[in-house]
């Protein structure tokens, strides 16, 4: 398998190091605008692209990969809004489109327990949710968009609450408060907490290095070639 990496920020050069251990070929390395000309042969090579950018560039990213069909697996977060036009515009390409806000394995067995403890959660209504999440000072989106899937496990998952609320905004009862640090150094850290007067449930994922995201992208780059359609960690693994 060929791919093409957009994006060589310190998510790129992890992705590279991965794909390299895995002995895939890399066609071309896209960090800029003036890039996509130059490497504009050695990308139309790739059987799939991987692209860790940030929020102003990503969206029209997608867009060029589809329109060359080359299928494209994107971690860059901070975009989610735009999720439903850009899947009718892969759609509309007949291309192929993998996102996730958090590629490790680690922070989807989290997720999956997010879901499961919400559901038992939403009966005891002495307890109180909140999401805290630290990242390292140069992360441009805040919240993080691990932080924003698990709120939106949390509402999907009971009647309680219906949003969530940036601290120190005021979440209101049917609202889940997201706390954002940023601290030198932190490659990511996300706890749920559920509190009440006599107690605290918690469950936590922190991140040790970038490895683990890089090596699910490059799983689902792997699973992605040929594919059309939009995909997730859903698709690509079964927990
Ligand atoms: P970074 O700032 O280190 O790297 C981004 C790179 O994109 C830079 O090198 C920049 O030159 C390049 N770039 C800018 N415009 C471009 C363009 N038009 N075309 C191609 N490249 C362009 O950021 P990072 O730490 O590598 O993170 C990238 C994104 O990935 C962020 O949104 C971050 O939140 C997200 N992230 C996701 C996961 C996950 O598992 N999904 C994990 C870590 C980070």
């Amino acid at each position: 398998m060929k791919i093409a990496i957009i994006g060589y920020g310190r998510m790129g050069k992890e992705v590279e190091i991965s794909a390299k251990e895995k002995g895939l070929e890399i066609t071309c390395v896209i960090d800029n605008e003036q890039d996509w000309n130059t490497n504009k042969q050695d990308l139309e090579r790739a059987d799939v692209a991987i692209e860790f950018t940030s929020p102003d560039v990503v969206i029209g990213n997608i867009k060029k990969l589809a329109r060359m069909g080359i299928p494209v697996v994107t971690g860059t977060t901070g975009w989610y809004d735009q999720l439903n036009m850009i899947s009718d515009y892969i759609g509309n390409c007949n291309a192929g489109l993998f996102y996730a806000s958090n590629f490790s394995i680690g922070v989807n067995i989290l997720f999956a327990v997010n879901s499961y403890l919400a559901r038992i959660m939403n009966d005891y209504t002495d307890y109180k949710v909140t999401i805290d999440e630290t990242h390292h000072t140069n992360k441009l989106d805040s919240p993080s968009g691990t932080a924003e899937t698990l709120a939106d496990q949390i509402i999907s998952s009971g009647d309680r609450y219906k949003k969530w609320v940036l601290h120190p905004g005021v979440p209101g009862n049917d609202g889940i408060s997201v706390v954002a640090c940023r601290v030198p150094d932190v490659v990511g850290e996300h706890t749920v907490k559920y509190k009440s007067e006599i107690d605290e449930v918690s469950i936590h994922h922190s991140a040790k290095s970038r490895k683990g995201f890089a090596m699910g992208a490059v799983l689902a780059a792997s699973w992605m070639v040929d594919k059309k359609g939009v995909f997730t960690m859903k698709d690509l693994i079964n927990i």
